[in-house]
């Protein structure tokens, strides 16, 4: 598996780096550029994003990109390693400004660690790493990389050098590091973690009357069809465990509940897989950077038995949600004959979802947009 599709923490590597682009308001236009053999890999992984299959370097790549871009006319482009999943709002923002001041910016970091060359120590003054993504205005980038495409350079940045024009660097960032073993994957996944720790909880409950199986109609429960002599009712597939996980998923971000999201009078959800809400409120926790970290769900009904299913259920939430199934729990129980669940009228189902978002790194992006409002 190529380390852009990776899965990092619930999804590929790729569309971390993606979304970090998508959700910013500066942004109009996304295009990546693929390896042609990852066509299937990539619209598996980012459906319905734009993309173009890369040339033999690193350079050609970039330039098919921009030329894909060309008919959007952008001010500015960002031109970023999608094996940085890490950047931050705040730094392309910063980015932006200076790309728009200058034609030209480059994150970058100076050099800490005392750095050797052929067993002889090197003056690390003046000395820094450069990271991406690096943004240009469209129109110069795009001539240089027309200009200069016989050479081969390691990053954008340096077109502009061998133009001779200036570059300006704004301050990387950490923990924007670029994913290159797998040790890097842990790593990110640690710095993900730590940007996550406002932990929410939230809670989801529903119910779903039983009827007797005709008509083919399956009976569907927490992504499972499961034969039995009766079905649950309802407008989708009525699956009752995967409506309180969405419920308790979109109660973590405060995001109402699956009602207002799907309603049951549109017919586009008439027998509609349950999965699709499910997914739905995953990317809404994806929108705002934040994470599942655990999923709970309780059956409550005599009959089916749910036993005999109950770690295909696990599996399929962890499938459908790309969590790794020891962060999923189904559990079932009877209400010992008594009221509807024991009279066989109806199956509930109780779920409480875990979620993690950034906290601290939300705060203070908004802190800093406040002072540049101040500052403007
Ligand atoms: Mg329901």
């Amino acid at each position: 598996m190529p380390k852009q599709y990776l899965p990092l923490l619930g999804k590929p590597v790729l569309n971390w780096s993606i979304e970090a682009f998508k959700n910013h308001p500066l942004v109009s236009n996304i295009i990546v550029v693929i390896h042609p053999d990852h066509e299937q890999l990539f619209k598996s992984a980012a459906p319905g994003i734009k993309y173009v299959t890369g040339g033999g370097t690193r350079q050609q790549s970039v330039q098919k990109g921009l030329t894909a871009l060309r008919p959007a006319k952008p001010d500015i482009v960002l031109i970023h390693d999608a094996a940085r999943p890490l950047i931050s709002n705040t730094l392309i923002t910063d980015l932006c400004q200076a790309a728009i001041k200058s034609d030209a910016a480059t994150p970058a970091l100076p050099v800490t660690d005392t750095v050797k060359r052929n067993g002889k120590t090197e003056n690390r003054e003046g000395l820094y790493t450069a990271q991406t993504p690096q943004a240009f205005r469209f129109d110069l980038i795009d001539k240089l990389h027309q200009k200069y495409q016989d050479k081969s350079l390691t990053d954008d940045a340096a077109l502009c050098e061998a133009e001779g024009h200036p570059v300006t660097y704004v301050p990387g960032q950490s923990d924007n590091i670029k994913i290159t073993h797998p040790a890097d994957l842990a790593r990110a996944e640690q710095y993900l973690a730590s940007r996550c720790n406002d932990v929410r909880t939230g809670q989801g409950y529903d119910v779903h009357r039983l009827v007797p199986a005709s008509g083919g109609r399956k009976l569907m429960l927490c992504g499972i069809a499961i034969s039995h002599d009766h079905v649950l009712e309802g407008h989708s597939d009525a699956d009752v465990g995967l409506h309180a996980i969405t419920d308790a998923i979109l109660a973590t971000i405060g995001a109402g509940d699956i009602g207002q999201h799907f309603s049951d009078n549109d017919p586009r959800w008439k027998n509609a897989d349950s999965a699709t809400f499910l997914k739905h409120a995953a990317a809404l926790v994806a929108q705002q950077g934040g994470i599942i970290a655990h999923v709970d769900v309780t059956l409550v009904c005599e009959a089916p038995k749910i036993s005999p299913h109950r770690t295909a259920m696990q599996q399929r939430i962890a499938e459908i949600l790309r969590l790794p199934v020891q962060r999923v729990s189904v559990k079932a129980t009877t209400t010992e004959g008594l009221g509807f669940t024991g009279r066989r009228e109806g199956i509930a189902a109780q779920s409480i979802v875990t979620t993690r978002l950034p906290f601290v790194i939300t705060a203070s992006e908004q802190q800093t947009e406040e002072q540049r409002k101040w500052a403007s």
